[in-house]
């Protein structure tokens, strides 16, 4: 049997560790990182194969490179889908899928409850060129039934949502948007292919930030689309023509990073759910917004459509955002940091930073309270994060 055949029928765990493994004249174990702009061809026969596509081969690694291909093959497998192509974050994966499958008059559904740069790419930069964009609330299924018609080519979704944990239906917006021949693009930051596969519930195209959980330890900026091979040629091709490329390093530390990724994405969950419970039962806190509480509104959609509730969870504190300011300025290990995903766990408070654009009225209508505060839970040990916690609580809570 050869080995990509064996590899068809093998578990996450094995696929995130052995897809793609380029074996190299040097026999060289771990997998290479090919630090080359361009490729030799052996004769100008070749060159005009090459560039026809007639021969199959590496070109310019602007858009052909075999480091930044292991981890493009490797995301696609865990994914389930059959093809995948790397950006140079998770919003040129973003913009290329809206370069790829959006022009002039064409409509655009989506979330309100976005990752806030992306309602900035969508709300300034593709209105700009004459997208139309529609966003409604994320749970509200007549409201997405009302904005979707003949001209929508694109629904756009975050599931869970950052910081409140607001589920989406995955199955229900796919068969709207193929109602109208549209394509469901689902941004997969928070669950990972571990934890959610939206192309097996029906998305058509999968959005990563390669910066978040599929590196895991903060050290480089990535992204990524995965889909059907026709889809994933057409974003490719403007991967090609408009340059939004990853590197060959940053692809080389994400494929280290899926490496250990279900393992994480595991460990990450059982952190989240245990602060979760702790936290509901401390005084002080008003609401803990977590999907893996049975006191989540959605929970029974989340645990049909997620293996369980991802590392990123919020809760609201009284005392607004004095108490909330003092809770993040007396942790003594977790990280002030807007970033997400990382080993290391952070604390933001979401109304002064990641969502501090948005107007007071926004802000509100968000559930993006004063007294709210997000924690990306890391893999520290859970009794050092609740100690931190508790003596942040005691200082901002005390008289
Ligand atoms: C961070 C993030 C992005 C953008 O990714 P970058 O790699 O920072 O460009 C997109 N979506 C979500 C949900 C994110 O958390």
């Amino acid at each position: 049997m050869n080995p990509k055949t064996f590899l068809e029928t093998a578990h996450p765990e094995t696929l995130a560790i052995r897809t793609g493994q380029l074996p190299t004249d040097e026999q060289s174990h771990s997998e290479p990182i090919f630090c080359t702009s361009s490729f030799i061809f052996k004769s100008a026969e070749e060159a005009a194969g090459r560039f026809s596509g007639e021969i199959p081969g590496n070109i310019y690694a602007r858009f052909t490179n075999p480091t930044v291909r292991v981890f493009e093959e490797r995301l696609a497998s865990l994914e389930q889908g059959e093809a995948c192509v790397a950006t140079a974050s998770g919003m040129a994966a973003i913009l290329t899928t809206a370069l790829a499958f959006l022009q002039a008059g064409d409509e655009l559904v989506a979330s309100k409850s976005l990752f806030g740069t992306t309602l900035v790419l969508f709300e300034k930069y593709l209105k700009k060129f004459g997208v139309i964009v529609h966003l409604v609330a994320q749970n509200d299924q007549s409201a997405w039934k009302k904005a979707v018609n003949q001209r929508t080519k694109l629904l756009f979704i975050e599931t869970p949502s950052n910081p409140l944990n607001e589920i989406a239906d995955i199955a229900f917006l796919s068969d709207l948007a193929h109602s109208v021949s549209a394509k469901l693009v689902v941004d997969n930051c928070f669950c990972t292919p571990v934890l959610q596969q939206p192309l097996l519930l029906g998305a058509d195209l999968v959005i990563h930030s390669a910066t978040k959980y599929l590196d895991g330890q903060g050290r480089s900026i990535g992204g990524a689309i995965v889909g059907s091979q026709s889809l994933i040629k057409e974003a490719h091709q403007v991967i090609r023509t408009c340059g939004p490329s990853m590197s060959p390093f940053n692809a080389w530390i994400a494929l280290k990073g899926l490496e250990t990724l279900p393992l994480r994405m595991i460990k990450h969950s059982e952190n989240a759910q245990a602060l979760a419970e702790w936290l509901e039962c401390q005084p002080s806190i008003k609401k803990v917004f977590y999907a893996g509480l049975t006191s989540h509104p959605q929970y029974a959609l989340a645990q049909k459509q997620q293996v369980n509730g991802s590392g990123i969870l919020s809760f609201e504190v009284e005392g607004g955002r004095s108490a909330a300011w003092s809770i993040v300025n007396n942790v003594n290990m977790i990280s002030i940091t807007a970033n997400l995903g990382d080993t290391k766990s952070t604390i933001t408070h979401p109304a002064t930073t990641t969502h501090g654009r948005l107007s007071a009225e926004d802000k509100q209508a968000a559930g993006i309270t004063e007294g709210l505060l997000r924690i990306s839970v890391g893999l520290e040990h859970i009794e050092d994060m609740k100690r931190d916690l508790t003596i942040a609580f005691q200082q901002a809570f005390k008289g």
